[in-house]
Formats: C-alpha cells, sequence, structure tokens
C-alpha cells in the first residue's frame, strides 16, 4: 500500500511509523451508576455516528435511570429517524431510483445475543423497531421488503409517505443530472478503471446512524438504521440490517457498528471483526483501525480505488468494550462521533487512515 507524504496514519500500528495517538480510547474510573455492593458497578458509555448526539443524551439518560441499553439506544435513534431533517435515515431519508424510501436496520441484545433485522422496508419511519419486533415476535433475524412491511402492519405500525419535500426535490435532481452516475455497469474486470465513469463518487449520499450502549447492569447492545445508499437500485441492501457486518454485540467483550459504503463492509464482516479484534486485546479504536485497514488491504477492484490504490470511498467504525471504553475510526479523515460518557455527550474526532490533500 502506497501512501504519500502528506497522508499519514494516526496510529502506529498500520505502517509501523511513530507512536500511536490514540486521544478518546475512554477511561475506565470513575466508577459510578448504581450503588457498588456485592454486585459490581459498572460505568455507561454510549457511541454513536456524528449525526447522533441527540441520541446518545437520549440513550445516556434512559442508561441512568437503569434502563436495558437496547431500550435507550433505540429510543436514542428514534429521535433520528423521526427527524424530517436528517436525509439519512428514517422519515426524510433519502428515496430509491424510484423515489421510493427503502429502509434497512438491526438490532443486538448482548445480554440474551439475539438480534433482528429489517430490510429495503417501505412507508415505515422507525425501521429500528420492527427490527426490535423481528427479534422478539418472531423465529427468524431478518424480514425483508413486502414481508417486512406486512409483519410491521400487523404489529400496528403505520403507513405512511416518508419522502419529504426536501428528499423529493434531492432526487429529482439526481435523476435530471443522471447521467452516468447510476450504480448499473457493464460486464468488467478488476483492472478497469473508468467504467462508464459510473461510480465514481461513490462517497455521494451515504449516512446512517448507529448507536451502541453499555448500561448499568454491564450489559451492552447496539442499532444501525439507514435509509442507505441513496438512489440505490431498488431492493439493494446495504451492511447496516447484516448483522456482523453493519452491527455487532458480544456481551462478554463489547459492540461495533459501522457507517459508509456498505458494499465494502458486507464484504469484510468488519463489526464482528472489531468484536474479535477487542476479545484479542485491541482497545476499541485499535479494533476499529484494524477493520479500515481490512477494507484497504482486501479492496481490489481499480475502480474502487484512487491514484494511489486507496479505497475512493469511506466506511467508519464506532465500538465500545465491556469496560467502557470507546473509540471510532475510518479509512479517511472525514468527521466525528457522538459519545456520552456518563459526564457529557461530546462530538469527537474519528482515528483515521489517510488524510485527503488541502486542495489550493
Ligand atoms: N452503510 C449504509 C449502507 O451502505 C450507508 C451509510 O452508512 O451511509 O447502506
Amino acid at each position: 500500500m502506497r501512501v504519500s507524504r502528506r497522508d499519514f496514519l494516526r496510529t502506529a500500528a498500520a505502517l509501523g511509523a511513530g507512536a500511536a495517538v490514540v486521544p478518546y480510547a475512554g477511561v475506565l474510573e470513575p466508577v459510578w451508576g448504581r450503588e457498588s455492593g456485592p454486585q459490581r458497578a459498572f460505568r455507561p458509555v454510549v457511541i454513536s455516528s456524528g449525526n447522533g448526539l441527540r441520541a446518545v443524551e437520549k440513550a445516556m439518560e434512559m442508561i441512568r435511570e437503569g434502563a436495558d441499553a437496547l431500550d435507550a439506544v433505540i429510543a436514542g435513534v428514534n429521535l433520528v429517524e423521526d427527524d424530517p431533517e436528517d436525509m439519512t435515515v428514517g422519515l426524510g431519508g433519502l428515496p430509491n431510483e424510484r423515489g421510493e424510501v427503502e429502509l434497512d436496520a438491526s438490532v443486538m441484545h448482548g445480554p440474551t445475543h439475539r438480534a433482528g433485522a429489517v430490510a429495503a422496508l417501505k412507508y415505515i419511519r422507525n425501521p429500528s423497531k420492527v427490527a426490535r419486533l423481528v427479534m422478539e415476535r418472531t423465529d427468524h433475524v431478518l424480514l425483508v421488503g413486502e414481508g417486512a412491511l406486512e409483519f410491521a402492519l400487523m404489529h400496528g405500525f403505520k403507513k405512511e409517505n416518508l419522502l419529504t419535500e426536501k428528499a423529493r426535490l434531492a432526487w429529482v435532481q439526481w435523476k435530471e443530472t443522471l447521467s452516468n452516475r447510476d450504480d448499473y455497469l457493464p460486464p468488467h474486470g478488476p483492472e478497469d478503471r473508468d467504467i462508464g465513469e459510473a461510480l465514481r463518487e461513490v462517497i455521494r449520499y451515504y449516512g446512517t446512524i448507529t448507536c451502541l450502549g453499555l448500561d448499568l447492569q454491564g450489559n451492552i447492545s447496539g442499532v444501525t438504521t439507514t435509509s442507505g445508499l441513496a438512489f440505490k437500485i431498488p431492493g439493494r441492501v446495504g451492511d447496516s440490517p447484516i448483522i456482523g457486518a453493519g452491527l455487532y454485540v458480544d456481551n462478554e467483550v463489547g459492540a461495533a457498528g459501522s457507517t459508509g459504503r456498505g458494499e465494502a463492509n458486507l464484504v469484510n464482516c468488519s463489526c464482528v471483526f472489531i468484536v474479535e479484534q477487542m476479545r484479542a486485546g485491541k482497545s476499541p479504536e485499535e479494533a476499529c483501525l484494524e477493520a479500515c485497514k481490512r477494507i484497504v488491504k482486501n479492496n481490489k477492484m481499480r475502480r474502487l480505488q484512487d491514484e494511489e490504490g486507496r479505497p475512493n470511498f469511506n466506511v467508519r467504525f464506532y465500538a465500545i468494550n465491556k469496560a467502557g471504553q470507546f473509540g471510532a475510526a475510518e479509512i479517511w479523515r472525514s468527521g466525528k462521533f457522538a459519545v456520552h460518557d456518563g459526564t457529557q455527550a461530546r462530538l469527537l474526532d474519528c482515528a483515521y487512515l489517510y488524510e485527503r490533500r488541502q486542495s489550493r
């Protein structure tokens, strides 16, 4: 992997250069929360993607009152699913190429090691709640499309038009300038780069919210919910509803969630990989960076690489462990994550592998 002088790794491990800088690895003390008696008190933590500041506040408020982490993180992301201004999730999410909002979501509950998910769900603004019901009221983990919608309606969810005026106008603009920016590809091989220029801007319009929490009982749960890739081929499913890719929880170890180019994550099963890295002793941030490096290594298609062979897209990971440590990392430096470590809700910079050159 070639890295120009102006690109650099914030941690040493990836290229073996310099000392690791791990500014936001979380801390272990003070332990607070429930009165400690014979039982251990856990220091709660909630982490989310950068659009989840309100989500971590809400989730932490509930956790402090004794809520199970799953109830808390779902309530947190519901605020964003309900927000018509967030165009990456739930109501107001950007639609597929037909102008239909199709949502993906998954939940995973640490203490029972159960999970539920829905994909390509239309008309229901809170796919995370439906995912939870799949977990609790079926023998399955994942329901998709029509079946997921029927299941949601059966449980009393209301059908509504999720396409806001703002999202509709963005979709119309995309259609009007479609040219060669759709997602269909002619047959091509690993060395082909500019395939009709399709997917040149693969970082366009991704967005999701993931939220992971450790509660006062020491239990860990997580949720990931999204409208997915904007203007996608109808039926396209990303990583968010796929357990192990867009979300994974192991109650003894920790949890991981992801945002960004789902296709890259699907072929790397990154969230289960991150949890296993933490089990092997890596901090949450180190484990997230390992997942980024794995994507870089496995990204073999030229059309998905820049001139220096690096991914021309971004993926971002978020993780917490059983000790209440947290971290986030992405391939390209671009953003922040939200965290509430029991003291306050904050937005912090993600660790990263590469930094884009500043254009003059
Ligand atoms: N990961 C989501 C997907 O690929 C999108 C995103 O996070 O931006 O569907």
